[in-house]
This record gives structure tokens, C-alpha cells and sequence, in this order.
């Protein structure tokens, strides 16, 4: 099947991203949110990232017009049913995401694909919600989207073949790399990413060494761009904590067990960047 136009379902961070992304590889968009401010914002942000591409030369000011120009927000869930594939991008609530693709269920074509973007839920806990588990997969991007080259392509128990290799096929229209993963929590960068951001935090509880020569390790000795204890002030050191009780919970493996003082951190509202202090001062 052709997809000829993607609709994306939320225009908050993940969702305008998404919408840009298509937009700029020669794909229509329709985008919807609940409120009309919300499109509106997701819209001027795209402008906006778009203007900046401008500025850098990447783009000229045709595409940038094009791009735009192939972005139709709405608050309609009807006007998604032109898409030959949804990308559902809500918040991150398993109770509305239900709600949600069990909309799209009744709206779309039974040949049109249902995509999830999200993080943390089961793929094929969510195409439960839908009739078309065959047509139902997980597409995992990463912010922000038009920047990250990773597309994790997460197929739930009953992904067909057809479904897998059309999403995947669009993730390279989009300039993507796209990677297959089995379901399971936090599919495979976020399996490895966030247990070695809680490792981070033994060492540092255990007076290893100080954060500083921590993340220089981490950075010079392993090549990652930022340190894994910066990384966390980045993230949410709340959003970490959270990440590890899901692995904890639903593997029912001690090697998940959040770092004590990661809990320690965040019981104190040492959240990061965003509450001014984590590991770092802000
Ligand atoms: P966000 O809060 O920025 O945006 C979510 C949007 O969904 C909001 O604009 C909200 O109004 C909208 N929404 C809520 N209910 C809706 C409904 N019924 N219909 C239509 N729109 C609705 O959140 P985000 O960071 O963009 O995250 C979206 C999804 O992407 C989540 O599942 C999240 O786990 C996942 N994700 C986020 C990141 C990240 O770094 N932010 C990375 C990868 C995946």
C-alpha cells in the first residue's frame, strides 16, 4: 500500500515533530489535537523548527512554504480518514490511549494502518483496543524528531509482515534508520539506556567518584556525547525512577531495582534541569 498522507493523533512535542518530518519528505499530513490552541501550537512550532533550517541553509524557502502547506491541523477526528496510516501520539496514558484507538478503529478503513508512539505501554496490550492487531504496530521516534535518525519499528504479538514493512519503508522516505524490536519494555534503546543511568547512580552513591568524573568517563571512555548522570537531570530523574519500577514490575528481575538514592533524589524533588536541581545545580 502507498501512504499518501500520515495522520497524527496529539500536536505536542512528539506529534508536530512527527508531522514535520513527513512534511518535509513530500508527505501530506493531517494532525489532530484535542483543542485548537494545542494544533495551533503544534503548528507554530513547526514554523518555527522549520524557520530555523531556513536560517542554517538546509532548506530554502520553497521547501519550507511546501512543507507548511502540506499540514492540515484539525480538531476532527473524520478529517484523519483521508491517512492510509494514523500515528497516535497522545500523552502518555494507557486508559486514553485505549480510548483513542478504539476511535480510530470505528473511523478508519480497515486497511489503514495504526501506529503508537508510545514509550512505555505493551504494543500488543494497545492493539487489543483496536479490531486490526494484524494492522496495528509501534513506531517509536525520538526527540527531537526531526533531528533523531532512530525509528524503532516495535511489532506487538499480531504485527503482520505487510504492516511491519510498510512503516518501515516509511520510516526511510523519512530519511530514518529504522530498527525491528520484539515487545517488551522499553523495546531496546531505552532497555539499555535507563539501567545504565541507575548504575550511574550506585556508582555515585557508593563514592566511586564524584558526577563529574562520572559523566567524563562515561563520555570520554564510551564515546556518548553527554554523561549518563547529566543525562538523567535531562531526562526527569522522576521519569527514570519511573522507567525502572515498569522494568522491575514486569520483569520481576532485582537487576532493575532503582538505585536508592535515585528515590532519594526524587522524594527531595531533586528532579533535574526542570526543578533546578538533580544531580547538578541548574
Ligand atoms: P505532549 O504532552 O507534548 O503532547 C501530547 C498531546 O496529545 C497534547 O497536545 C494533548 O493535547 C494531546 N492529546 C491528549 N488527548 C488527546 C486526544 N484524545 N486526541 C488528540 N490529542 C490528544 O507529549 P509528547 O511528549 O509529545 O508524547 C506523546 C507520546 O510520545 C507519548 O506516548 C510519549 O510516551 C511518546 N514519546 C515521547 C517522547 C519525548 O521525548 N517526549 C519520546 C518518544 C516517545
Amino acid at each position: 500500500m502507498h501512504i499518501h498522507t500520515v495522520g497524527v493523533v496529539g500536536a505536542g512535542t512528539m506529534g508536530n515533530g512527527i508531522a514535520q518530518a513527513c512534511a518535509v519528505s513530500g508527505i501530506e499530513v493531517v494532525m489532530i489535537d484535542i483543542a485548537q490552541g494545542a494544533v495551533d501550537k503544534g503548528l507554530a512550532t513547526v514554523a518555527k523548527s522549520l524557520e530555523r533550517l531556513l536560517a542554517k541553509e538546509k532548506i530554502t524557502e520553497a521547501d519550507k512554504a511546501a512543507a507548511l502547506a502540506r499540514i492540515k491541523g484539525s480538531t476532527r477526528y473524520e478529517d484523519l480518514q483521508s491517512a492510509q496510516l494514523v500515528i497516535e501520539a497522545a500523552t502518555e496514558n494507557h486508559e486514553l490511549k485505549n480510548k483513542i484507538l478504539g476511535q480510530l478503529d470505528a473511523l478508519l478503513a480497515p486497511e489503514v494502518i495504526i501506529a503508537t508512539n508510545t514509550s512505555s505501554i505493551s504494543i500488543t496490550q494497545l492493539a487489543a483496543a483496536t479490531g486490526r492487531a494484524d494492522r496495528f504496530v509501534g513506531m517509536h521516534f525520538f526527540n527531537p524528531v526531526p533531528m533523531m535518525a532512530l525509528v524503532e519499528i516495535i511489532r506487538g504479538l499480531q504485527t503482520s509482515d505487510a504492516t511491519h514493512d510498510a512503516v518501515k519503508a516509511l520510516a526511510e522516505r523519512l530519511g530514518k534508520t529504522p530498527i525491528t524490536v520484539k515487545n517488551a519494555p522499553g523495546f531496546v534503546v531505552n532497555r539499555i539506556l535507563v539501567p545504565m543511568i541507575n548504575e550511574a547512580f550506585f556508582v555515585l552513591a557508593e563514592g566511586l567518584a564524584t558526577p563529574e568524573d562520572i559523566d567524563a568517563g562515561m563520555k570520554l571512555g564510551c564515546n556518548q556525547p553527554i554523561g549518563p548522570l547529566a543525562l538523567a537531570d535531562m531526562v526527569g530523574l522522576d521519569v527514570c525512577l519511573a522507567v525502572m519500577e515498569v522494568y522491575l514490575k514486569e520483569f520481576g528481575d532485582s537487576k532493575y531495582r532503582p538505585c536508592p538514592l535515585l528515590k532519594e533524589y526524587v522524594a527531595a524533588g531533586r528532579l533535574g534541569r526542570k526543578s533546578g536541581q538533580g544531580v547538578y545545580r541548574y
